[in-house]
């Protein structure tokens, strides 16, 4: 953050303010992690914090400190609009784009109130008075960390903010695995664990609460419905909602499954489709120099990261499928 934003951020929160937090649609263990760390800091600094998600999150992220707080927009919308009218800053945090948070970016951008973006995905859209970026942080909630510490509270840190912001660090580097995860990572995240996170609860909190269904679901994937090109050092993962069905699908099963692509010797590129809404929400994961975020953009209106990336697609599920294999010939030479 620039030195003179810096400053006259301080300045702002120097009285107490009615202060809005949003993150992105379908929120993972890093929004949530992130937003309910920071609405944890600024509550204990006095101010009056509302966190809005666009639509609902995973059950498994349903523990975090402050979770009962929140307001879905896609349920609540008019006890949102009035946060948001109210709101003297709006915190955007884990998103680069409005696209990013659908309908509810509209009353975002219509407020007059100042907005901060903390983020760490490319390209972020210009609309902020002040800018917590850095695509080198490994997580949205390290950048809350920095922020924290460069308003002098670092100190301050305690066992609730620490709780949510190691959750979106570990969730978003992997378990502390991906080439993301650096020596200050991991200083940060070893500061967490004094100032009161207990990891191997939160882990196990995350990874081992697992329905029966969904276990069965991860194994039909891998069994059943993954496809390895190994020409082209892929592989894809496709779901149809009629097969989502028949695990009992619930929010947040199907998170993760894109990585097991990537395990695979010799795999550097993971795709999984999944029909939801009558739509096709498609993830792609890469290992190296191959860059998910342009492949994103270019063919499934989306983006992300360079390893690690989303979008949509408008035509079926078998259509995608079959888009998404025609393109790898002309990616032969990126995926050597
Ligand atoms: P996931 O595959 O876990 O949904 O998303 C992986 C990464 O890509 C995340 O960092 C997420 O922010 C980004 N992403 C996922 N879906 C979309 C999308 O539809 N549009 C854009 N711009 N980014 C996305
Ligand atoms: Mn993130």
């Amino acid at each position: 953050m620039k030195a003179a934003e810096l400053k006259k951020l301080k300045t702002l929160l120097k009285k107490t303010r009615n202060i809005v937090i949003v993150t992105h649609w379908s929120p993972d263990g890093d929004a949530m992690g992130s937003s309910l760390g920071l609405y944890n800091y600024l509550a204990l600094k006095k101010h009056k914090v509302t966190v809005i998600t666009p639509n609902d999150y995973p059950a498994f992220l349903a523990w975090l400190p402050g979770n009962n707080k929140v307001i879905d927009f896609s349920v609540e919308q008019e006890k949102a609009k009035k946060a948001v009218e109210k709101a003297e800053l709006i915190c955007t945090l884990d998103f680069n784009s409005m696209q990013r948070i659908e309908r509810l970016g509209k009353y975002i951008l219509d407020s007059a109130a100042p907005k901060l973006l903390i983020d760490h995905h490319p390209q972020p859209e210009n609309y902020a008075s002040f800018n917590l970026h850095n695509t080198k942080a490994s997580s949205t909630c390290e950048l809350v960390y920095e922020l924290i510490h460069l308003l002098g509270d670092r100190k301050r840190i305690e066992k609730k903010i620490a709780s949510c912001l190691y959750t979106g660090i570990m969730t978003d580097t992997g378990s502390f695995r991906f080439n993301s995860t650096t020596p200050r990572t991991h200083r940060i995240v070893a500061e967490l664990i004094e100032a009161g996170a207990v990891n191997h609860e939160i882990h196990g909190r995350i990874y081992d609460t697992n329905t029966e269904d969904r276990m069965k679901l991860l194994g039909y994937c891998l069994c059943e419905k993954m496809k390895v090109f190994p020409g082209y050092h892929t592989a894809l993962i496709s779901l149809s909602s009629a097969e989502l069905e028949r695990f009992n699908y619930k929010k947040g099963d199907t998170e993760g499954v894109v990585n097991y692509a990537l395990a695979i010797e010799g795999i550097r590129f993971g795709a999984f489709f999944v029909e939801r809404d009558g739509k096709i929400k498609t993830s792609f994961r890469s290992k190296g120099d191959f860059d998910v975020n342009k492949f994103a953009r270019a063919h499934f209106q989306g983006g992300g990261h360079r390893n690690a990336a989303g979008g949509m697609s408008d035509i079926g599920l078998e259509e995608t499928v079959t888009k998404f294999e025609g393109l790898l010939p002309s990616y032969k030479k990126e995926l050597e």
